[in-house]
């Protein structure tokens, strides 16, 4: 059975390179009938970010890619949370203890230190110099009765067979003679990173590990600590990194690059899914537009490349734009963007709203169907240039004095030449007849005519054509803003 996990330490919340490699666990589980396991790994304690868990998972679900199993869904091989399966890494590291394969420790921070300046300075790389392989079971006998402070070590005493990564090929690293003992238990009783992760890759039944390629060099030791527990490794496959457009890496830190930062910014989930994969590899053939199930369906493993894929997040409106126009064509995801777009309305124009018939369903699906192909987010039309849609606009008496004496009879002509349009308005229709009104003005100009007819309509001075925003509003509420223009 295909089991592979996605395992993130919450040391931070869920940015687009995580998601990433969320993603082709997703893609490679449902591509071969597998399960997609949420992993936790939040054994360092120290540099734990709170609610980064949770969040974690609300992305991959609003993302959907939702685990199969995870610390909220739960599941047959839980918990998913490392710091709730302590017992098992200790019980595990005992076994390495017992077999002789992992020793403890009890050089001080002090010594470790000493150790690390002595090497930076004579410029070599710091590493443990194993002295505590090498201590009597009494004298370890002695000092764990006394309670002295200690960390288990696994001994890197050979070197691991070449192993077959499913992207990167035959790999081999040396660890034996360039490293030093590892430690995979620490003073206070939790696992490091290197124990805990194959643990439960074990127990959890991982049949393949698909994580970033910064992993590769750890493999090497990773296997040698499966064989010291007689255990069968998975197979790994080591994903290609994701790098900014012009080569240098993603960081954390920049801020633009949190999922959920996106998701604020109107970005929709299979935009992202679909940037991050087009840049990548694993496709025999790259197009936009495409939905987490042809991403399944179009998913090639044997096409994954070695090389960094280039994210070009300057190319994002136009996946948005692309996704955007599917969602509104479907009708049960158009509803959704109708809700998603009302409460961003009622955000954004809380005490400009006048009435609130700009809230109706109908309303906002016109404009959604007439802007779609246009607009790369919802939030464009929360934006100043489409503020008229939403907001009634507020204008003087003065205003249309400067404009023009007759501003009531071009209302009604306006007004009257909208009754006898359909329920539809269409722009070329609209620009001939009020060319048609224009004339039938007895002395304002058919530019005068326009920027009223756009202050009544707008309050602005320029934007959208005057036609195009009497489509947008639709005949029931251009009607009801010229109609001010009686009063
Ligand atoms: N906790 C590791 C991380 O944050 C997981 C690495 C792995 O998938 O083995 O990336």
């Amino acid at each position: 059975e295909v089991r592979v996990r996605f395992a993130p330490s919450p040391t931070g919340f869920l940015h687009l390179g995580g998601l990433r490699t969320a993603l082709y666990n997703y893609i490679f589980a449902k591509k071969y009938g597998g399960v997609f396991v949420l992993r936790i790994e939040d054994t360092d304690q120290s540099r734990l970010v709170p609610g980064a868990a949770e969040s974690i998972e609300d992305m991959l679900e609003w993302a959907g890619i939702p685990p199969d199993e995870s610390p909220r869904r739960g599941g047959p091989l839980g918990p998913y949370l490392q710091s709730q399966r302590l017992d098992l890494y200790s019980q595990t590291a005992q076994q390495l203890v017992s077999s002789g394969h992992a020793y403890y420790c009890f050089c001080s921070s002090q010594r470790l230190e000493l150790l690390k300046k002595e090497a930076l300075r004579s410029g070599q790389t710091p590493r443990y110099d194993n002295r505590c392989r090498h201590l009597r079971l009494d004298q370890v006998q002695e000092r764990l009765a006394q309670g002295v402070s200690h960390v288990i070590r696994f001994r890197l005493e050979e070197d691991a067979e070449p192993f077959q990564d499913l992207v990167f090929g035959w790999n081999w690293h040396e660890v034996a003679q360039v490293e030093g003992d590892p430690v995979v238990m620490k003073a206070d009783g939790f696992p490091t990173y290197h124990l805990a992760n194959i643990v439960d890759d074990r127990y959890m039944r991982i049949s393949h590990v698909l994580r970033g390629s910064e992993w590769l060099i750890s493999t090497s030791k990773h296997l040698l600590m499966y064989r010291a527990l007689g255990w069968q490794p998975p197979t790994f496959g080591h994903l290609p990194l994701l790098m900014n457009k012009d080569g240098s890496k993603l960081s954390k830190r920049q801020g633009d690059l949190f999922i959920q930062r996106f998701k604020k910014d109107g970005v929709l989930p299979e935009a992202l899914l679909d940037i991050t994969t087009n840049c990548g590899s694993g496709f025999n053939a790259n197009r936009i537009g495409r939905r987490i199930d042809e991403l399944i369906s179009e998913f090639n493993p044997t096409k994954i490349t070695t090389h960094s894929a280039l994210l070009d997040l300057e190319k994002l409106a136009e996946f948005n734009r692309i996704h955007l126009q599917q969602r509104i064509d479907k009708k049960e995801q158009c509803r959704q963007l109708i809700e998603d777009l009302q409460a961003k309305i009622q955000q954004t124009y809380t005490e400009l709203m006048q009435d609130s018939d700009v809230l109706q369903e109908d309303y906002i699906k016109r404009i959604l169907h007439l802007r779609k192909g246009h607009i790369c987010s919802l939030n464009e039309l929360i934006s100043p240039v489409y503020a008229y849609l939403w907001v009634c606009p507020s204008f003087s008496s003065q205003q249309v004095a400067a404009l023009t004496t007759e501003g009531p009879h071009i209302a009604l002509l306006v007004l009257r030449l909208i009754e006898k349009q359909g329920e539809e308005l269409s722009v070329e229709q609209l620009n001939k007849n009020m060319k048609t009104v224009a004339k039938q003005a007895k002395s304002t100009k058919y530019r005068e005519v326009m920027k009223l007819l756009r202050l009544a309509l707008s309050g602005l001075q320029q934007g959208p054509s005057v036609a195009e925003m009497m489509v947008s509003l639709g005949r029931a509420e251009t009607s009801r803003r010229l109609q001010k223009l009686l009063q």
